[in-house]
């Protein structure tokens, strides 16, 4: 390919929404451009390596035997409305009415879609296991895209979906995406860390991440140093401690009853420490959280005895409802894992209005006791004693609180956010933190779908059983940034070789002359050659086009200048200096050079 044909458009500087390495880059180099926010279009040169991603991604799926279909982008609503998800999803998703009225959904994943598709042929236990997969535009609706294709509003992604007979198989369908998914990376040149996962309210037995270390990461990991336990902090537990008092003894039960003290300034864990003199291990933190479907059973509680529930896809829900989270004082809640036992599909804190209707308190001096609303305990607080908690009153607290004796918690749940430094809940070493970016998603789905929309097949005994699915994500336009963030410098990117746009720049210092001549000879040998060169004919600077193709990134650049004819420089992307090599054999070596790089990526 000629550059002058190429369409490359480089910029000396990122646009300011730009913040992170891989979007700046690949503004500046011309791979994307910005149709809207969170909406990018590819460019020829990005084009091309968008293509590679996909491509491997394709082969290492078909080898490990998946199926590629191509289902609709565009899917029917009532598909929606059938699983449950039409309204939980709808924040996220981008629907429309069609002329008839009929609701669409620009697909924000697939699982309804792959799951209305196998219902229409699947009849015997025969045509099971398969895994299908798509490689496919989504939409969804995210409240703050950013970070380029990292986050964007549209993007590509490959969503897999495995239909089994039985858990058993399950496991190995997902043993087997497992497998290829590491294959993927490792061929993109990226170190991929899996860790366990939040199932949400997807229900489901077994989900693990594809993480990406990366300082700009959204996603905080936490991992043992002695054991192979890696989880998101989404889902992280962690080794419950002894809960200690003041003197770092174990709580110890009080008979004294709850005492009531006037702390008219006291309103943080740290304004109770230096107040009460005791350490915030021995506070019972209590929050009050907003929690949106619910689905767990709420009627044996004062509050939601007589709620109204919404059945939805054959599972049962309250819209909204309060709880009371109780903590020990020095720990936090994830609203990720609260969201999980509560197989709800968010959680969030009260607005100040809410806390106060429901506790009687403003936050500060919300108290666990007295409350209509369910208390959820965290399991830090099993075996806490003689603890100071909120009154329920504003300016008091309470002394000599016991569980069990002055309130009951409606359920005990492992809620807290898990950090640096607690322990393994497998081997008790001590957890350190990284932040990551997720590539790609393995999920044991269980018959959540195949039985909201009704999909049996026919067993051995002839009586019809409803199969088990598994879904697999991967993003390839996240894939993509990713590789940019793992592979640059501060000059421009530095390609893998398995997917850079192009293998091989020739720049000719000016195309004409001898340099012209040697500089076509070596294109046209590596060519044909099967090596993918781009031949920078234009007509600028020799700067621009060096500049250029250091920002862009080829992994190998060979200059023709006449000052060295009848050598040439010979430069790896990564490498500090250039070599000079002669002009005839220097088609041979990049031959060469391609082929071993290529070889140590998919090895
Ligand atoms: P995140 O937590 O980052 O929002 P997710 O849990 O919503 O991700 P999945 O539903 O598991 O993601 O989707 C599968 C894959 O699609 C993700 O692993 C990620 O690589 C990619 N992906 C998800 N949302 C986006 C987005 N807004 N832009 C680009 N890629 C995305
Ligand atoms: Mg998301």
């Amino acid at each position: 390919m000629k550059a002058s044909k190429s369409l490359i458009s480089t910029l000396r500087e990122a646009p300011n929404d730009a913040v992170i390495a891989s979007h700046q880059l690949m503004m500046r180099s011309g791979l994307i451009r910005k149709l809207g926010n969170g909406l990018y279009a590819y460019m020829p040169i990005g084009y091309r390596s968008l293509m590679k991603v996909q491509k491997i991604i394709r082969e290492e799926l078909d080898n490990a035997g998946l199926l590629e279909i191509k289902p609709t982008v565009i899917v029917p609503g009532d598909l929606w409305k059938e699983s449950g998800r039409w309204d939980k999803m709808a924040g996220e998703m981008l629907t429309a009415q069609n002329r008839q009225g009929q609701d669409m959904v620009v697909s924000p994943t697939a699982e309804e879609a792959f799951t209305a598709l196998v219902r229409e042929g699947l009849s015997s236990y025969k045509q099971l296991p398969f895994t299908l997969y798509q490689i496919n535009t989504k939409y969804r609706d995210e409240i703050r895209p950013r970070y380029g294709v990292m986050r964007g509003r549209e993007f590509i992604m490959m969503d897999a979906y495995s239909f089994d007979k039985d858990q058993a198989d399950l496991d190995a369908s997902y043993d087997n995406v497992a497998i290829a998914y590491r294959k993927i990376f490792k061929r993109m040149g990226l170190n991929t860390i899996s860790v366990k996962a939040d199932t949400g309210s997807m229900g489901g037995s077994g989900s693990e991440e594809f993480m990406v270390e990366s300082e700009v990461g959204d996603d905080t990991l936490l991992l043992c140093p002695d054991c192979d336990y890696a989880a998101n902090v989404e889902k992280a537990a962690c080794k419950r401690e002894v809960p200690l008092n003041t003197a770092g003894q174990p709580q110890v039960k009080t008979d004294l009853a709850v005492e009531e003290v006037a702390t008219p300034n006291v309103f943080s864990i740290e304004d109770m420490e230096k107040f009460f003199n005791e350490k915030s291990t021995t506070f019972l933190k209590a929050l009050i959280y907003k929690v949106y479907n619910c689905g767990i059973d709420l009627s044996s509680t004062e509050e939601y005895k007589n709620a109204k529930t919404v059945t939805e896809g054959g599972v049962t829900y309250i819209p909204e409802s309060f709880f009371c989270v109780v903590i020990r004082g020095d720990l936090d809640v994830n609203e990720t894992k609260l969201a999980a036992v509560l197989k709800a599909s968010g959680a969030e804190l009260a607005s100040d209005e809410d806390v106060l209707k429901y506790s009687g308190a403003p936050h500060g001096f919300v108290g666990p006791i007295g409350l209509k609303i369910p208390v959820l305990a965290d399991e830090s607080t099993i075996d806490m004693h003689d603890c100071v908690a909120g009154s329920g009153k504003e300016g008091f607290h309470i002394k000599h609180v016991e569980i069990g004796r002055d309130f009951t918690p409606f359920m005990t749940a492992d809620v807290r956010t898990c950090k640096e430094g607690d322990c393994c809940p497998e081997c008790g070493g001590k957890f350190y933190m990284k932040k990551g970016n997720e590539l790609g998603h393995i999920f044991k789905l269980g018959s959540k779908y195949t039985k909201s929309m009704n999909v049996t097949y026919l067993g051995e005994s002839g009586k019809p059983v409803t199969p088990v699915m598994g879904c697999y994500g991967i993003g390839v336009d996240r894939t993509l940034a990713s590789i940019i963030e793992g592979h640059h410098d501060d000059k421009g990117i530095c390609w893998p070789m398995t997917v850079a746009p192009y293998q091989v720049a020739v720049i000719p210092v000016q195309y004409k002359d001898q340099m012209k001549e040697v500089a076509d000879s070596i294109y046209d040998e590596l060519t044909k050659a099967g090596i993918e060169v781009i031949l920078d004919d234009r007509n600028e600077r020799p700067g621009v086009k060096f500049t250029d193709s250091e920002l862009i990134g080829y992994p190998l650049r060979i200059v023709v200048g006449d000052k060295n004819l009848p050598n040439v420089e010979f430069k790896p992307r990564t490498a500090e200096n250039a070599e000079l090599v002669p002009a005839t054999e220097a088609a041979a070596k990049a031959i060469q050079f391609v082929r071993d790089e290529l070889a140590k990526l998919n090895g």
